[in-house]
This record gives C-alpha cells, sequence and structure tokens, in this order.
C-alpha cells in the first residue's frame, strides 16, 4: 500500500466542503458542485483567493468524493500517520514501537522517514487557506512622452487591488475590538490529537487555523483584513525605458493576508512616438534633410539631439541621400550605457524656386550628362 499524501494529515477536506465527516456521497457531491459553480474561475476572473478555494475545494473532492479513497482518508485520519504507511497496524514490526504519549507532527515524521510521506502527493505545491498568503500581483498601465522616458520620471499610477482594510488594520476585528487567542490550539493553528502510540497535529477547527479568533467581525471589510480600493503609487520609472516595457514594483501589489508578504505590482509602459525621433535598440534615429548643393560638394550639418540642442557632422562631397551616419554616444542611455545617434541624410528637393536658383538649376542642367535612366529611356517610377 502506497504512504498517504501528506495533505490527508495536514487539510480537513470535510471542513473545506463544509459537510460533516458523516454527510453521505450524495451531500459531498452536492455540496462540492455548488462550491465549484460559486468559486469558479471563469465566475471569478482575477481572483487569486476565489482561484485558491475552488483548487482546494477540487482537492477535498477528489479525495473523499471517492468512497474508496474517502474510507482510507478517514481511516488514516482515524489511526494517524502510520496507518497507511504500516497497513494499518498502528506499529512498527513485531514488537515494535514508540512508547505511548511520544507526540509526533506529521512533518516531522516525513523528515524522519525520508519523504515517505510525501509519495503520491498531486502535482504542485498547495496553499492553504489558513497559512500565511502572499497578496496577488497587480499590473497598471502608464503612458509617457518619449523624452519622459529617455529621462526616467517619478510618477504616479492608479491601481485598484486589495489592501489592508484601513479601519481594523488588518486584523479583521471591529473597531475597538481585537482577535483573541484560541484556546483550543493556543493560537499555534493546530490541534495534537492522540491516536493510540502516536499522536499527530492537524489544523485547529475552532479558528479554521488561524489561531486566532474574532469575535466581532470588522463591518468594513468583513472580518477579512482587507479591502478592494483605488489607490494611486509613487513609482520610479528608470531612463531610457522601453515602449511595452514592464517596471516591477516590489511589495507595492495586492496586501498579503494572514501575515503573508504584499504582492508586487508591474507597470507597463506605453511611449508615444515622437515626431522627430524614433529607436531602434539603445540608438536613436533621425532624418537630417540635406539640399543638392550640400550633398554632392559636403557641408557641415547640424543634426538635431533629444536634449534640443544640436551637433555638426560633415557629410563628405558626394553624399546619397539615405546615407547614415552614427554620432557615437548621443543614443539612448539605459542601466546598459548610451547607445548613438544614427542620423540619416535625406536629399530635400526644392518645390518653390527663386529666378535665380531656377537659372542656377538649368545652368547646371546643361552642364551634367543625363541620369542613367534617362539615358536608357526608362520611366520614372516611385519606389
Ligand atoms: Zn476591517
Ligand atoms: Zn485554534
Amino acid at each position: 500500500m502506497d504512504a498517504p499524501p501528506r495533505e490527508w494529515f495536514d487539510t480537513d477536506y470535510y471542513r473545506v466542503l463544509g459537510v460533516s465527516e458523516s454527510a453521505s456521497q450524495k451531500e459531498i457531491t452536492k455540496a462540492y458542485r455548488a462550491l465549484a459553480r460559486e468559486l469558479h474561475p471563469d465566475a471569478n476572473p482575477g481572483d487569486v483567493a476565489a482561484e485558491d478555494r475552488f483548487k482546494e475545494v477540487s482537492s477535498a473532492y477528489d479525495v473523499v468524493g471517492d468512497a474508496d479513497k474517502r474510507a482510507r482518508y478517514d481511516e488514516v485520519r482515524r489511526l494517524g500517520p502510520m496507518a497507511g504507511a504500516f497497513g494499518g497496524g498502528g506499529g512498527f514490526g513485531p514488537g515494535g514501537g514508540f512508547p505511548g504519549g511520544v507526540s509526533f507532527d506529521a512533518s516531522d515524521l516525513s523528515d524522519l522517514f525520508g519523504g515517505l510521506f510525501t509519495r503520491g502527493r498531486p502535482g504542485g505545491p498547495q496553499r492553504s487557506s489558513t497559512g500565511p498568503r502572499r497578496g496577488s500581483d497587480v499590473e497598471a498601465d502608464l503612458t509617457m512622452s518619449f523624452v519622459d522616458a529617455a529621462h526616467g520620471a517619478t510618477t504616479t499610477v492608479n491601481v485598484t487591488s486589495e489592501v489592508r482594510c484601513p479601519d481594523c488594520f488588518g486584523s479583521g476585528a471591529a473597531v475597538g475590538t481585537s482577535p483573541r487567542t484560541c484556546p483550543d490550539c493556543r493560537g499555534t493553528g493546530s490541534v495534537v490529537e492522540d491516536q493510540g502510540p502516536f499522536s499527530f497535529s492537524r489544523p485547529c477547527t475552532s479558528c479554521g487555523g488561524r489561531g486566532r479568533i474574532i469575535d466581532t467581525p470588522c463591518t468594513t471589510c468583513g472580518g477579512i483584513g482587507a479591502v478592494r480600493r483605488p489607490r494611486q503609487v509613487k513609482v520610479r520609472i528608470p531612463e531610457g525605458v522601453k515602449d511595452g516595457q514592464r517596471i516591477r514594483v516590489k511589495g507595492r501589489g495586492g496586501a498579503g493576508a494572514n501575515g503573508g508578504p504584499d504582492g508586487d505590482l508591474y507597470v507597463r509602459v506605453h511611449v508615444d512616438a515622437h515626431s522627430r525621433f524614433g529607436r531602434d535598440g539603445d540608438n536613436l534615429t533621425v532624418t537630417v534633410p540635406v539640399s543638392f548643393a550640400q550633398a554632392a560638394l559636403g557641408a557641415e550639418v547640424p543634426v538635431p539631439t533629444l536634449d534640443g540642442g544640436s551637433v555638426t557632422i560633415r557629410i563628405p562631397a558626394g553624399t546619397q541621400s539615405g546615407r547614415t551616419f552614427r554620432i557615437r554616444g548621443r543614443g539612448m542611455t539605459t542601466s546598459k550605457g548610451t547607445g548613438d545617434l544614427m542620423a540619416t541624410v535625406e536629399l530635400s528637393v526644392p518645390t518653390d524656386l527663386t529666378d535665380a536658383e531656377r537659372s542656377a538649376i538649368e545652368a547646371l542642367a546643361d552642364a551634367t550628362q543625363p541620369a542613367p535612366a534617362a539615358a536608357s529611356g526608362g520611366e520614372a517610377e516611385d519606389a
């Protein structure tokens, strides 16, 4: 016989389903169906607490919803941890056994027997609704200008999430009262039960494993200690943030429960396009118009920089339209360093010519060989 899964010692599946230990299979199925409908993730999108409860309820029904498994579960719980491992004999082989009254915790036993009780465990760690639970992660969107994204900014984002209840400060007890220590487990959340020569611990049913009892629940949060509220979170966006990048703000997500840590906030940054500059990795791109004369003869050309200034580059004689020049260290600065500014020259063709310009260009045309396309009689075509 396989060792029973460790959850069987830790979890009261009847309590999870809200039925008594003597409930019929039919009553168990009915209770499970009602809970599953209520807690199904489709009915509670994004609700982590409901999702956890849904998983618990499913695991519980997986065991006590099956008559054979349920019988074994009941036996294990009646006889203690040794029931499954040693065929229900309750002892260590012939004449064995620990002296009466020695107390074992199920987790201690699993260490003692090298993971005997973790065999056959259903996949993945299971989170209990009673233990400390980490708050949910929360996402927020933030739109920034191209220049703000380049420089980084400290700003506020609007977030709606679970926060510690402002009236009971998370205790769940009504204003002016406080939770009292559970007398049955003396605040530990688990009780040790004697089962013949062995004893083992299981969650305290009086306090639901919390170790505290709230006599008068806080009316604001209904005793949960957390409420869903819109709030503003100040976030520091680092310089050089990219469009679509997610910035993690540790501990600013949903409030944790039962002493668990708070979740994280993820800010998804949307960066507006710039009228002049583009971005390619850590490089900035910019288009610089040049005249035919500048391109043909070579010239010093000013290139705008993102900070509003400019740098001058020298383009050589005979520069073709579309050629790109690299200006080192004038790109986007990020935590990894600073990229380059990539300036692409674009031949600018005048549309309104003065008489003097017209005659100069006509003189140029007379003095110039025809362009290759014209010489071969080809049609001009836009790209
Ligand atoms: Zn409250
Ligand atoms: Zn208790």
